[in-house]
């Protein structure tokens, strides 16, 4: 009678369980209330086993365990670690304490030795469920703290750009690249006259006219290019996969860019630009020095502009102008 009575309230459950959830509620109470019907049926079911004359007590009490084990992996998934584990033992200590008093009206007798091995069998489980949910929540906490450490590790908390750790990584990436077939550069930029936004504006708003300049530069880039903060108010883009006209191209987009969006309280800042195609054999100081070097050339030629490296080396005067 009382299976029947725990089958009867598990089907009413299923049932309101369903139309509270079509009915769009929140599906953490009707969890609560699952776990709680079951609960109340597995514990139901460790003191009928012993009093059960028409089924084999020790299978429905095997039943009860394996029921109790499930409740426990679940209730790890929807509790914190110790709350799951507290609840798991309760049960197990109230299903062993029904049982050994449905045995005490019963009359003690050859299945009481039966029973109690049931009993003991099931709890080193129950111990192994709580000792993975521990190193599942440990390991949780390790692994998500070691993510956050990497990623404080390769982005400038300023601009929340990638930081220069990033950009000789994808440079190198970018040499290997070149090595196959496939062509590519640096963009290196440099904001004019930052010092004087500083002095002016104060430091906060010079931080500011930072942050906006990266978020300005990303708009007009590819999402495999990769932007990020060389240091201070210097900036560097790497372009994969570019020919070297096509490097120009994009660093005057991005000079253009700036110089047509004002900052609001800074107004109009404008940078200069040192573009550079890698070559065959480059090394990555190779490269850099040559991007460095345009950009000097761009600040020595005016400021708000761009020079290429390669184009560079085959003028008289050292300086092309792409604007
Ligand atoms: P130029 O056109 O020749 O590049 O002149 P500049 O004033 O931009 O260059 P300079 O090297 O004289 O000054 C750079 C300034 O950038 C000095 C430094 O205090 C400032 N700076 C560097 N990093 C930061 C930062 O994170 N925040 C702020 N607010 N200022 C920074
Ligand atoms: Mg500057
Ligand atoms: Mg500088």
């Amino acid at each position: 009678v009382l299976l029947l009575g725990a089958y009867g309230m598990l089907a009413i459950m299923c049932a309101w369980v369903m139309a509270w959830l079509l009915s769009g509620r929140d599906v953490r109470t009707a969890e609560r209330v699952v776990l709680g019907c079951n609960v109340v049926a597995v514990l139901g079911q460790f003191y009928v086993a012993p009093l059960s004359s028409s089924q084999d007590p020790a299978l429905v009490l095997f039943s009860a365990h394996g029921m109790l084990l499930a409740l426990s992996i679940v209730a790890h998934l929807m509790f914190p670690l110790r709350q799951a584990g507290a609840l798991s033992l309760a049960c197990y200590l109230v299903g062993v304490l029904l049982s050994c008093l449905a045995l005490m009206q019963r009359g003690g007798d050859a299945i009481t030795w039966l029973l109690l091995r049931v009993h003991l069998s099931s709890g080193p489980l129950l111990l192994l469920i709580l000792v993975l949910a521990w190193y599942r929540s440990r390991f949780w906490i390790e692994y998500t703290g070691r993510l956050l450490l990497e990623r404080q590790a390769r982005t400038d908390p300023l601009t929340g750009l990638p930081n220069r750790r990033v950009l000789y990584q994808e440079i190198e990436q970018l040499l290997l690249d070149l090595g196959r077939g496939s062509p590519g550069g640096v963009i290196l930029l440099d904001l004019d006259h930052f010092k004087a936004i500083n002095d002016t504006h104060g430091h906060p708003t010079g931080d500011d006219v930072l942050v906006q300049t990266g978020q300005l530069l990303r708009l007009d880039l590819r999402s495999e290019d990769i932007l990020g903060r060389w240091g201070g108010e210097e900036f560097m883009v790497v372009l994969p996969a570019t020919p070297p006209e096509g490097i120009g191209l994009v660093a005057e987009r991005l000079r253009a860019r700036l110089q047509n969006t004002p900052h609001p309280v800074a107004g109009i800042v404008t940078a200069s630009f040192g573009v550079a195609a890698a070559r065959p054999g480059d090394t990555l100081g190779e490269l850099t020095t040559r991007a460095d070097g345009a950009l000097y050339r761009a600040k020595q030629g005016g400021r708000n502009r761009v020079v290429q490296a390669a184009e560079a080396a085959t003028h008289p005067d050292g300086v092309a102008r792409l604007t």
